[in-house]
């Protein structure tokens, strides 16, 4: 039934009784029950994301530059910080958006235009070459602009292939695209090869950094094997990076990023055809939270180079020990080789999505992927606190499935 307009209004305490009320029937998250959606970098930067998200809660990032000087203040601070840590070059430009999708369309629509100007065809349709691997966006992207999307297969390694790229690409291709993990096998697409295509073809390259952007970085400075895949491969054009992902920063937060001002001309909207004057945005939205620009100022500031070092730290050591105690129970193994902090694990010798089952019996949010059938994870220290009891529910999950093989799964991957 249609849930109808309450007559009357409740009190403050009764509205917020109904809220925790309904929440109790969501997963279990906190105790790291649910497989994505959620990061954690630490209560106490948590704390800080939420203490000045709610500092600039009323205020609306869309009135940075007119009314409210600090927020846009801070959202450039943010682009140069994030410009520094990504090896942008002098002439480099970004922008914040509200995540990952609206990064991705921007860029999408920025390389489009760049296409349609510089080569002088303005009604140029256009199409993207991606690893089959590549997020949605770049699908919901094509679907607004018309667009085809040539999804290629990847290599054994499970990375993107260079040469099915070249294979795919035509004279209108306006972008290529390699991810910094992709999201199901978290491995980093070779960007320095991407790169020399890019070039030598006169392509504009997207690195999707979406979950790698704001912690790849710290593992290198960590001396993890990391292969390069910011602006310091010269055939890098644009870059999109999610603060809300592993940049632990309160949710909407992501940025873009493009190497020159002059590669970004079209990234901006400016309208004044209509009686109140000149209408500028940089973004798909217009109103926009200043939470999330003031959150993501606020935890860059608490944390630093240091902070995030340490963070990235304690998450890949958590990673390391979830591939160890996962590859230690008989029949399971890891998809690939993540090069972060996504890990999927499959069997050669059962069915895993039968084990999902039982884990979803168990209360977990199984993640899956269906090529090949595996239990997925984009691991952050939500899910470390779960660990032995993740573990332990793995391993009698395993049993089950071993001594009913015939057991047929119904279970089906979704996102
Ligand atoms: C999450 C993700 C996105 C999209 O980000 P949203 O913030 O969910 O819109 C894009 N690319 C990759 C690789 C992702 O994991």
């Amino acid at each position: 039934m249609r849930k109808l307009f309450p007559q009357h209004g409740q009190a403050h305490s009764g509205v917020m009784d109904a809220l925790r009320k309904m929440k109790l029937g969501d997963s279990d998250w906190q105790n790291g029950r649910v497989p994505l959606y959620v990061f954690d970098g630490g209560q106490d930067v948590f704390d800080i994301g939420r203490d000045a998200y709610f500092e600039f809660f009323k205020e609306n990032a869309l009135g940075g530059r007119r009314a409210f000087p600090s927020v846009l203040q801070m959202e450039m601070d943010v682009i140069d910080m994030g410009l520094d840590l990504l090896k942008g070059p002098d002439s480099a430009c970004g922008f914040m958006t509200t995540g990952g999708t609206e990064s991705i369309i921007m860029a999408v629509q920025t390389a489009r235009n760049h296409a349609r100007s510089s080569r002088d065809e303005p009604r140029l349709r256009g199409n993207l070459v991606v690893a089959e691997t590549a997020h949605p966006a770049f699908d919901k992207a094509a679907r607004l602009m018309d667009l085809e999307v040539r999804r290629t297969p990847v290599r054994d390694d499970l990375r993107a292939d260079a040469a099915a790229f070249e294979a795919a690409l035509d004279a209108d291709t306006i972008m290529i695209v390699g991810s910094a993990p992709c999201f199901p096998y978290g491995v980093i697409d070779p960007i320095a090869e991407l790169s020399k295509l890019a070039l030598r073809r006169k392509l504009w390259l997207h690195v999707d950094a979406c979950v790698g952007g704001y912690i790849a970085p710290f593992a290198a400075m960590l001396q993890r094997d990391i292969p390069a895949f910011d602006f310091g491969v010269p055939g890098v054009s644009s870059m999109s990076a999610d603060l809300h992902k592993f940049g632990f920063c309160p949710k909407p937060a992501s940025t873009v990023y493009y190497r020159d001002a002059d590669l970004a001309v079209h990234h901006g909207f400016e309208f004044d055809a209509w009686p109140s004057g000149t209408f500028m945005t940089n973004t798909i939205c217009g109103t926009r939270p200043a939470g999330g620009v003031a959150g993501a100022w606020a935890v860059f500031q608490y944390l630093g180079l240091e902070g995030y070092q340490r963070v990235a730290g304690e998450v890949m050591g958590f990673v390391d020990e979830y591939k160890r105690r996962i590859s230690a129970i008989d029949g399971l193994r890891i998809v690939g080789d993540p090069h972060l902090s996504i890990v999927a694990y499959t069997s050669d010798t059962f069915d895993i999505f039968a084990v999902a089952e039982e884990l979803k019996a168990r209360g977990w949010v199984p993640g899956l992927l269906q090529k090949p059938r595996a239990i997925h994870q984009m691991l952050s220290l939500v899910q470390a606190r779960a660990l032995n009891d993740y573990i332990a529910d793995v391993t009698e999950a395993v049993a089950v499935v071993r001594a009913s093989p015939a057991k047929k799964s119904d279970i089906t991957a979704s996102y």
